[in-house]
């Protein structure tokens, strides 16, 4: 408790408002009535929609009025869009990041509960880290869960699972040297319940000069899938290649932690992927070269100008072989993503790019590969909790799921940019206060 003052003392007047909010509005009942209703199924709009949300949960859902109870708050939807939270299917949350050393003097708290605030201000109600800092992240999901901090919900990796040497080892990854030290550092691991493990194959890594690294060997990696399977976990991989991607497969992979970037997804490999269900996340932004979208409004109320600015001058943006390299790549995956989608291959979006606002980016970069506004919303909303694996609580407005909600101003389904013009954000049915949130659009 006393460390609760002393943060609250220390905290912004603006952010203690924002944890005082937590509670105040937990209980509310809300009833948005007359609203186009984007379920986040695929399904087409309904319009002239009640959506009535009791404890968190959507309790009714009709085209007819909906009798509530006195004390309900009645917000009217004439004229407005009501979608699903988004959700991302691939982020880092800053400020858990390890570098050599100490990983736990590394932890930034302040930094993360920024980029939260951002997320939340956003309209993305859930994420998903897909490798960070083990202390870090376990730290926050558990805060978030018990109320303690606001922001999306939070799934993770916990650490993710790499040879010696390999992609993610050593940045605060678990290197695992063969089936019986797996064993021990997965059990470790399921100990912190992860929900998702994460694996890498990769023997390129990310960069126009392609790298030799070590890759998990064939045979460990079927085992500790196995045995992640045989504890009730989950499994996705980093992987970028097609033939890497097919052994994946094999091991029994339960998702793709990308879409393979450095390889055709030919018709036949899509069509094996649509077959086993395995649900790939689409990280198209993490590929992206252009800087245009940092000067859209999200962006410039969500992150501070001079991070905008030293993303701009980074390498992926600046002009060098790097950002040739991601720009030469972008027809080939946007095709990728066409053609994994039309097997019928499950795709959640994704970004890897841990800022609050790149999803909706996610979302265009998805359209402009050729696929519907809505098909975009449900990889947005649906698919990426199935990716996570807690499509039963959360991603689409059907009755008996966690409320997460977005009102829109405008149609997403007519232009998918329109989900970035939010009018309110609900999360667990609480309506969040977005001008209370610590974010650079609130910093006056
Ligand atoms: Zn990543």
């Amino acid at each position: 408790m006393t460390q609760y003052l002393i943060r609250l003392c220390l905290s912004a007047v603006i952010a203690s408002i924002a944890v005082f909010n937590i509670g105040d509005a937990a209980a509310q009942s809300v009833l948005i009535k007359n609203v186009t209703l984007i379920d986040g199924t695929g399904a087409a709009p309904v319009t002239g929609a009640s959506v009535f949300v009791e404890d968190g949960r959507f309790s009714r859902i009709s085209t007819s009025a909906i009798a509530t109870p006195d004390g309900v708050s009645v917000v009217d939807g004439t004229g407005k869009f009501l979608m699903p939270g988004i959700i991302d299917s691939h982020i880092h949350l800053p400020g858990g990041r390890a570098g050599a050393g100490n990983r736990q003097m590394l932890i930034n708290r302040p930094v993360a509960l920024k980029s939260m605030a951002a997320y939340l201000y956003s309209g993305v109600t859930a994420v998903y880290d897909s490798g960070n800092n083990a202390e870090f992240i376990y730290g926050m999901r558990e805060d978030e869960r018990a109320g303690r901090v606001l922001g999306p919900r939070i799934y993770a990796t916990i650490s993710l699972i790499a040879p010696p040497e390999g992609h993610g080892c050593c940045a605060g990854g678990t290197v695992v040297h063969d089936y019986e030290d797996g064993v021990k550092k997965l059990d470790a691991l399921f100990k912190m319940k992860p929900d998702l493990l994460k694996f890498t194959r990769e023997r390129r890594g990310m960069g126009p000069v392609g790298r030799n690294i070590p890759l998990l060997e064939t045979g460990l990696m079927n085992k500790l899938v196995a045995y992640a399977h045989e504890n009730g976990v989950r499994t996705t991989v980093h992987v970028s290649e097609v033939e890497l991607a097919r052994e994946a497969i094999e091991a029994g992979t339960d998702a793709f932690a990308h879409t393979v970037y450095l390889d055709d997804a030919n018709a036949n490999f899509a069509s094996l992927i649509a077959e086993k269900g395995v649900i790939l996340s689409t990280t198209m932004t993490r590929i992206e070269a252009d800087t245009t979208f940092f000067d859209e409004p999200l962006y410039v109320a969500t992150i501070p100008e001079e991070t905008r600015d030293e993303i701009r001058a980074s390498e992926r943006f600046n002009g060098s072989p790097y950002t040739g390299w991601l720009s030469s790549l972008r027809p080939a995956i946007m095709n990728n993503i066409k053609v994994l989608h039309e097997a019928g291959v499950i795709l959640a979006m994704g970004t890897d790019r841990s800022l609050g606002p790149l999803p909706h980016q996610e979302l265009e970069v998805i359209v402009e590969s050729g696929i519907a506004p809505l098909d975009a919303i449900r990889m947005g909303t649906l698919n990426a909790a199935a990716y996570i694996g807690v499509d039963d609580e959360i991603g689409s407005i059907e009755e008996g799921k966690l409320a997460d909600m977005l009102l829109l101003d405008a149609d997403p389904s007519v232009d998918i940019s329109n989900t970035t013009l939010i009018h309110s954000v609900y999360k667990g049915g609480v309506w969040i206060d977005r001008a209370a949130l610590d974010v650079p659009a609130n910093r006056h």
